[in-house]
């Protein structure tokens, strides 16, 4: 399955994933992985990315139902890979549970404007502190 997986090979994150750079994991499956943000807005503050490479929020895309682990790990270049968000967004419920974390923010910065640093889809998890809104 791990060659399905769309990498770039200049990518932090895709690094990250491989191993190739050292993280701080929270939770991995074949699809996703979480780890702890080097630099914490907040008591708890990790981030949940696909394996596979993304390159943010608006290079989700919709392919053939009933979604697969297969088609969820391709490039989204030749299929769909929105599966993949949906399960994200199940994982992170699930670890904010197991985290006793009743109340927290999710955060998915898109293109340098919103202050996307990283160029692969990546998804805050932030808890553990009041926040405000708007945000700046
Ligand atoms: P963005 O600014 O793209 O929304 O978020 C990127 C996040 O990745 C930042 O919060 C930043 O602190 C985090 N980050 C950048 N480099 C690394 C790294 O090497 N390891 C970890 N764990 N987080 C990183
Ligand atoms: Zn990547």
């Amino acid at each position: 399955m791990s060659q399905m997986l769309h990498r770039d090979p200049e990518c932090l994150f895709c690094k990250i994933v491989a191993g190739d750079i050292p993280s701080n994991k929270v939770y991995e499956d074949e699809l996703c992985y979480a780890f702890y943000d080097i630099d914490p807005q907040a008591p708890i503050h990790f981030l949940v990315i696909p394996k596979t490479h993304i390159g943010s929020v608006a290079e989700v895309i919709e392919g053939p139902a009933p979604y697969t682990a297969e088609s969820a790990l391709s490039s989204p270049i030749t299929t769909g890979n929105a599966a993949v968000v949906g399960h994200i967004f199940a994982v992170i419920a699930q670890l904010c549970k197991d985290l006793g974390l009743e109340s927290y923010r999710v955060v998915s910065n898109i293109g340098d404007q919103a202050g996307q640093s990283v160029k692969h889809l990546h998804f805050h998890v932030l808890g553990g502190r009041d926040m405000t809104w708007p945000p700046g």
